[in-house]
């Protein structure tokens, strides 16, 4: 079963239902006439922050919750088959504006001694980090962007993640080898020609031109003469592809020689 996606109004609809929720919460910290004329905006921050994230992880707790319990009871071993009892496990979850204790089910196949996870993180997609996809993507990025692993941990923390400095370096490591597989698959896929094409029309030919120069420029509207004179690099680029008529026998092997169609398909330039 796919993941139920949602759309930006239904999004939408949530976010006005909690901001509605917003009118409990100042009534919950001030009473029913709101805050005094000494309340500054800081304090009114920090409540709506708190707020927000009990709600945020209240929310994450009950869904997690929920759907744990769907996992059955008896999950087969993945090695063996074996069909193993499932027990509740916790563990500790840092998602993007929330801590939460992630409820799962956990199992040990007595015929292969090995424990296993029935495959809700998969479903969840999460790994054996302890920290979301969306959390994990902000500490790759930051290590990408930032010169040092203390910067980007820095910067990662100011977003209200608590994270160290090794597990940013370690999760950069990791991510940064996938990566590095990944595009290794590809250019053995690519060389065994195993890449599925991202078009669904594949030409008979195509043909590739590229030339380039330099020319001089001025300044636009700037009066007669010549102002902030300056050359720039100008390149074309055209992309075409070729349809040729088959020749039994004797046939010029050029597409153009043979008369080919050219169709350019699309047009570049600079
Ligand atoms: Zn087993």
């Amino acid at each position: 079963m796919s993941t139920p996606r949602f759309t930006t109004k239904e999004l939408d609809r949530l976010r006005e239902l909690a901001a509605e929720w917003g009118k409990i919460v100042s009534k919950r910290a001030f009473g029913d006439d709101g805050p005094g004329l000494d309340v500054d905006f800081r304090t009114m921050e920090q409540i709506a922050t708190a707020a927000a994230q009990g709600l945020t992880e209240g929310a994450l707790q009950q869904m997690l919750q929920q759907q744990a319990r769907k996992v059955p009871r008896q999950y087969p071993c993945p090695d063996c088959d074996t069909l193993c009892p499932t027990e509740p496990h916790t563990r500790a979850l840092t998602a993007q504006g929330a801590q939460v204790e992630q409820a799962e089910r956990i199992a040990h196949c007595p015929a292969c001694r090995r424990d296993f996870f029935p495959p809700l993180r998969a479903t969840l997609g999460l790994d054996e980090h302890a920290f979301s996809s969306s959390v994990i993507q902000c500490i790759v990025t930051a290590a990408a962007r930032f010169s040092s692993f203390r910067d980007a941990t820095d910067a990662v923390k100011m977003t209200g993640i608590d994270v160290s400095e090794s597990q940013v370096r370690r999760l950069a490591h990791e991510v940064g080898q996938e990566l590095i597989e990944a595009r290794d698959r590809k250019v053995i896929e690519h060389r065994r020609r195993q890449l599925v094409p991202r078009t669904e029309v594949i030409p008979e030919a195509v043909v590739v031109e590229i030339d380039g120069g330099r020319i001089r420029t001025r300044a636009a509207g700037a009066g007669p003469g010549v102002h902030e004179a300056q050359n720039k690099e100008d390149k074309v680029a055209c992309l075409a592809t070729l349809k040729g008529p088959t020749f039994v026998s004797g046939a010029p092997n050029h597409p153009n020689r043979s008369g080919a169609r050219v169709a350019c398909a699309a047009w570049c330039s600079r």
